[in-house]
């Protein structure tokens, strides 16, 4: 085994294959650009190197300044995580030229299964079933035309150089194809330098079933079932499971023995998955799935087989690529419960998944649930910064149960009690789609989420209840009580009594005007056209961030802009109140109500963390209310409040 390998990639990938190599022992070297130097794969590493600027094309694209680093920091085999130089067979050619070892297939296997045209071929001749159309070299529109007509329309147009969904084109109907193909491979120039298409049938209400397989270097192959992904968003996998979803014997039997036969084709050694596509309009038939392509690394999705075969693939990885055979025979690798992987990304789902930016003031995952297994996979923490430069995915979920309508609800339960503020993220969608309906029977095609798109992304508006949490809260109201003795209940503001406070609210677009009032520990928060009453305070998950209030109802944040109380550049609030900086214990209190004061004058003490703090007059003017001696208060609460500036 290697005593120390270097990990070509970032984020929650690198994180992922840390863990294993200090599971065995194996020291890793992380590589990091500028945007990355306080990023958590840096952090975990045993050393790291700086790799260059944020831009991946002068960072994690760079070969060379890899292998340096490599070489410089003694480490012996690179694994190159998935995107980025995973599929680059020059990448592993110098790798190789360089005495380092590429955990992951041969330059030859890459560039056998690189482009899906003369992958597509290479199958056929091994006798693997691939996708019915023409994947010749003739690129010519009058050829591709009669050749789209004589596969018969629907159609898809395809890069063979093509990932990631891109570079693809559906054409209905022979008017359209001329457009269709244009644009397809305008895509696919800008994307992969290379506009050369294939043409395949689109095949009716598909289902993207693949299957794992593993290599090994003494020519063993074997496969570790299936995974369906076909909830699927322009191509895009969201949410995938293992095993698929009312999957039969016989078609289980007939595409693996096909994934396997086409692992040993080309001789392949380590993690590689084979796509398929499967014609699921008579049910799941053995005799209606084609190969689609292979991608010679590890999958994102990966987690699910780890799960449902209890498999670690990438110590399985380490082991091979060190010359080490296969870990396990066929007959040993066995099925046991389902597993789902919902990718949560920091996107917006309502805007056309608009990718964004932001810092993820506050973010939490759900632990380890009892009758199930949840496993999160990030590569972030509160704190951290999505940022522009590279893929905004936060996590990856993932839920293990006996079976897959537990699994299934583990998921839900997941999504709901995963928090996060400082960004949009998808999870409202993704747990709208855990909970469709046709989702939740298994009757899943890759055009679900695409017929579904309106109600599966529309965000339900905030009821009173909601806006009456987020009122009481931005008011400083949201003091949980600790004692039952209501007068101390909403012990922040039982010493202003009764306290009334006008607060202003913007969700999304829209002002909320609204008033908190506080009388004999009851508060009462009034909205246009509603009022809603609470003993306790607010009644749901929040998490405050600078400027915001984000209330957590289910998998949806309702993420509310407030005036920050602690920001004393807002001028009409500095003119009106005093907040407490921290939480803490008024210990004194050295003015009354009516009183006229001078900037700087002493007005109260506040003990916090074992220290007294003097709250001096921000300025001068006539006091409204001013907080009691003995009052406990929390950070942000009004400790003195002066006459409005007329
Ligand atoms: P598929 O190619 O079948 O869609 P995946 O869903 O595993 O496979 O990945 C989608 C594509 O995006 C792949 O080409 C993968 O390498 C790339 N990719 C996904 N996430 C990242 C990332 N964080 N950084 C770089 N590339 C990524
Ligand atoms: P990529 O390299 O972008 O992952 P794939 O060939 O794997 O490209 O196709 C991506 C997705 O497009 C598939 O998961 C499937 O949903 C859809 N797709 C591909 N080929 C077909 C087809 N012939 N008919 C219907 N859908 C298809
Ligand atoms: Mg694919």
């Amino acid at each position: 085994m290697f005593q120390k390998i270097l990990i070509a990639n970032r984020g929650e990938i690198a994180c992922r294959v840390m863990r294993t190599a200090r599971k065995m022992g194996v020291k890793a070297v992380a590589v990091y650009s500028d945007a990355d130097a306080k990023a958590l794969h840096v952090a975990m590493a045993d050393e790291s190197v700086h790799i260059g600027p944020s831009p991946v094309s002068e960072s994690y694209l760079r070969a060379e300044k890899i292998i340096e680093a490599a070489l410089a920091t003694g480490a012996e085999a690179i694994h190159p995580g998935y995107g980025f130089l995973s599929e680059n067979p020059d990448f592993v050619d110098k790798v190789t030229a360089a005495g380092l070892v590429f955990i992951g297939p041969s330059a030859k296997a890459i560039r056998a299964m690189g482009l899906k045209d003369a992958a597509k071929a290479l199958m056929e001749k091994a006798g693997v079933p691939v996708v019915p159309g023409y994947h010749g070299d003739t690129q010519a529109l009058v050829l591709l035309a009669t050749k789209a007509r004589e596969i018969d329309y629907p159609v898809l147009i395809k890069a063979r150089a093509g990932g990631g969904g891109k570079g693809m084109r559906r054409v209905d109907h022979p008017d359209e194809f001329a457009d269709a193909l244009a644009g397809a491979k305008r895509e696919a120039k800008s994307a992969f330098g290379d506009d050369h298409v294939l043409i395949e049938k689109y095949v009716d209400k598909p289902r993207h079933i693949e299957v794992q397989v593993f290599g090994d270097n003494l020519g063993n192959a074997v496969h570790l079932y299936e995974r369906d992904c076909s909830a699927q968003r322009r191509h895009q996998k969201v949410i995938e499971e293992a095993p698929a979803p009312g999957m039969t014997r016989e078609l289980r039997a007939a595409m693996t023995d096909a994934a396997v036969k086409a692992a040993k084709a080309i001789k392949y050694s380590g993690a590689g998955t084979i796509e398929f596509i499967v014609d699921a309009s008579q049910g799941l038939k053995p005799d209606r799935f084609w190969f689609m392509e292979m991608n010679t690394r590890l999958q994102v999705e990966h987690p699910v087989t780890e799960m449902v075969t209890r498999v670690d693939l990438v110590e399985w990885q380490l082991r091979v690529a060190s010359g080490e055979p296969l870990p396990k025979s066929q007959e040993e690798i066995s099925l046991d419960g389902h597993a789902f992987e919902a990718r949560l990304y920091a996107e917006d789902a309502s805007k056309g998944f608009l990718p964004a930016t932001g810092t993820l003031h506050h973010l939490k995952f759900p632990a380890a649930a009892p009758g199930g297994n949840i496993r999160v996979e990030t590569g972030v923490r509160a704190g951290d910064s999505i940022s522009p430069y590279y893929d905004p995915m936060i996590a990856k979920l993932v839920t293990h149960a006996p079976d897959r309508p537990s699994a299934l609800a583990l998921l839900v339960d997941t999504l709901e009690s995963t928090e996060v503020a400082g960004s949009v993220t998808n999870l409202a969608f993704l747990a709208a789609l855990a909970t469709d309906p046709d989702f939740a029977s298994g009757d899943v095609d890759t055009g679900l989420i695409g017929r579904k798109q309106e109600s599966l992304t529309t965000l339900p508006a905030p009821g009173p209840d909601i806006l009456a949490d987020a009122v009481l809260a931005a008011s400083g109201l949201d003091q949980r009580p600790t004692s039952p003795d209501p007068w101390s209940a909403l012990a922040g503001y039982a010493h202003f009594h009764p306290v009334a406070r006008p607060t202003k609210l913007r969700f999304r677009d829209e002002e909320i005007a609204a008033h908190a009032t506080v009388v004999d520990g009851v508060a009462k928060v009034e909205l246009e056209g509603s009022a809603v009453e609470t003993k306790n305070g607010p009644a749901r998950r929040m998490a405050k961030w600078p400027g915001h209030i984000t209330i957590f109802e289910r998998a949806v944040g309702y993420d509310f802009a407030v005036p920050d109380p602690l920001d004393r550049a807002d001028e009409t609030e500095a003119a009106g109140s005093m907040r407490a900086p921290m939480p803490g214990l008024v210990k004194l209190v050295r003015a009354v109500r009516g009183d006229t004061v001078r900037k700087g004058q002493p007005l109260l003490i506040l003990e916090a963390m074992k220290m007294e703090h003097t709250i001096n007059a921000s300025h001068d003017g006539e006091i409204a209310e001013i907080a009691s001696e003995g009052s406990q208060v929390t950070e942000g609460a009004v400790l003195v409040r002066f006459v409005e500036p007329t």
